[in-house]
């Protein structure tokens, strides 16, 4: 349960001696309340405080970490039901899957595919972040070496994935270091897994057969001392795994502590159009580590992309920074396209531009990153700020010609736009889906 600004406040020294940075004790206090600063920026908490503050602000799911180094994935610590009450923090981690039936090359090769499944999308990179190694076998070698050369190849943190708590262990010991998320796939092994997941500090996954058995599970882990834990409610199928990871959630976010753990959900079936709506769904409610056998990067993409727009803040846009952009070998005769800071606008027009071959100037202008049109409506990007910033772009003096292609939404705003730059405004198409046939029947078309 999230603290108030006075609970906080009631555990202060209270001498407002302004050592925090801020003027006094409450303004810290609701500063930390916002999650705007931590504790810990008050030298004078004292122990006793800063421990019941610590437990009584100790979100509702546990943090829990995977891997090593830059392998490292932390996921849980989510504190809300729906993202646009604050936002989800902790993006799921995706793991795909791998059987040690397979023979030797096989797995290197799905391996070494599965690290290269990342993809570039409005300026950021997503990626899959685990590669689960499933001990289909049955067998301890097979698992040891299957986990080897998966780690090896994929270069990405391990799943490990098994009915028997020694084999566990073995895989365990083999990737030394690189702290992989132990999978323990048979309940009534759990126990002898904990002691597994103990000794080599690894985090641990286990399963069960409805939510009364699994909260039944964790609770006896927690008692064992095991604390990073992933539980996997031990459903397959769309429906029941939705209804199981929502109920999860409410009761986690309701301080049941037996469940206060991050989900895992597996995708199930051959079919590979299902393992992506599967996939996106759970990664939607609220699965903290997916694993699949969707391997395919038309899989994967939709998957990710659904990831990444969940988990972005819902009130902070995507944006990029807002300045001078050139794509391709542009000079004095290059075009200048105007667009906002919005990520996907701006990314919309740069790859547009790209796939024209006219190099152009693109100038994002800072609208607080929304796209043209709700710019537009709020009076952010108008005559003045599109003017404030050509003229910051420094573009007057480098270019042969003073034209400005404005987006054709916005129209309406030539006229205003030519009065206070003193450029001449050319329309151009409303969708930058639009701009390589403007570009190169306008008279930008250049010989090369
Ligand atoms: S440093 Fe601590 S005691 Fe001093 S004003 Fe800030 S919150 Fe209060």
């Amino acid at each position: 349960m999230a603290l108030s600004g006075l609970d906080i406040y009631k555990q202060l020294p209270k001498t407002n001696c302004k050592d925090c940075g801020l003027p006094t004790c409450l303004a810290f206090a609701m500063k930390v309340a916002t999650k705007q600063v931590g504790l810990e920026a008050c030298p004078h908490v004292s122990a006793d405080a800063a421990a019941a503050l610590e437990s009584a602000s100790r979100p509702p799911i546990q943090l829990v970490t995977i891997g090593e180094g830059e392998a490292e994935i932390k996921v849980g610590n989510e504190t809300q039901l729906f993202r646009h009450e604050e936002k989800f923090h902790r993006p799921t981690a995706v793991a795909v899957r791998i059987s040690d039936l397979d023979d030797e090359q096989a797995i290197t090769d799905r391996a070494a595919a599965i690290g290269r499944l990342a993809f570039e999308r409005v300026g950021r990179q997503i990626r899959v972040n685990l590669v689960a190694v499933d001990n289909e076998s049955g067998d301890a070698a097979k698992l040891e070496n299957a986990v080897k050369r998966a780690a090896e190849a994929s270069g990405l943190a391990c799943v490990v994935m098994s009915a028997k708590a020694e084999n566990l262990r073995r895989a365990a010991a083999a990737l030394s270091g690189r702290r992989p998320l132990l999978y323990m796939t048979d309940p009534a092994e759990a126990e002898a897994a904990a002691a597994v997941a103990k000794d080599e500090n690894c985090p641990l996954a286990v399963r069960a057969d409805g939510l009364e058995a699994l909260a039944e599970l964790s609770s006896k882990l927690a008692v064992l001392g095991v604390e990073q834990l992933v539980l996997d409610p031990g459903t397959r199928g769309l429906k029941p795994t939705l209804e199981a990871l929502t109920a999860m959630r409410r009761l986690a976010l309701k301080n049941f502590r037996a469940l206060g753990y991050p989900a895992l959900a597996m995708t199930a079936g051959d079919d590979p159009t299902m393992q992506v709506v599967e996939g996106c769904t759970y990664v939607a409610k609220y699965a903290a580590v997916l694993v699949t056998d969707a391997s395919e990067p038309w899989q994967i993409l939709p998957i990710l992309t659904a990831r990444q727009d969940i988990y972005t803040d819902p009130q902070k846009p995507v944006a990029v920074e807002p300045r001078l952009y050139s794509v391709g070998a542009v000079d004095g005769d290059s075009p200048v396209l105007v667009t906002t800071n919005f990520s996907l606008s701006y990314y919309s027009v740069e790859s547009e531009v790209e796939a024209s071959r006219v190099p152009a100037h693109i100038i994002a202008v800072d609208t607080e990153g929304t796209s043209v049109l709700t710019a537009w409506a709020s009076d952010k990007f108008n005559a003045e700020t599109i003017t404030k910033a050509l003229r910051q772009s420094g573009l007057e003096e480098r270019l042969s010609h003073k034209r400005l292609v404005i987006p054709g939404f916005v129209a309406v705003l030539s006229a205003g736009v030519e009065d206070e730059s003193g450029w001449g405004v050319e329309i151009g198409p409303k969708e930058a889906a639009g701009l390589p046939n403007y570009l190169k029947k306008q008279q930008w078309n250049r010989p090369a």
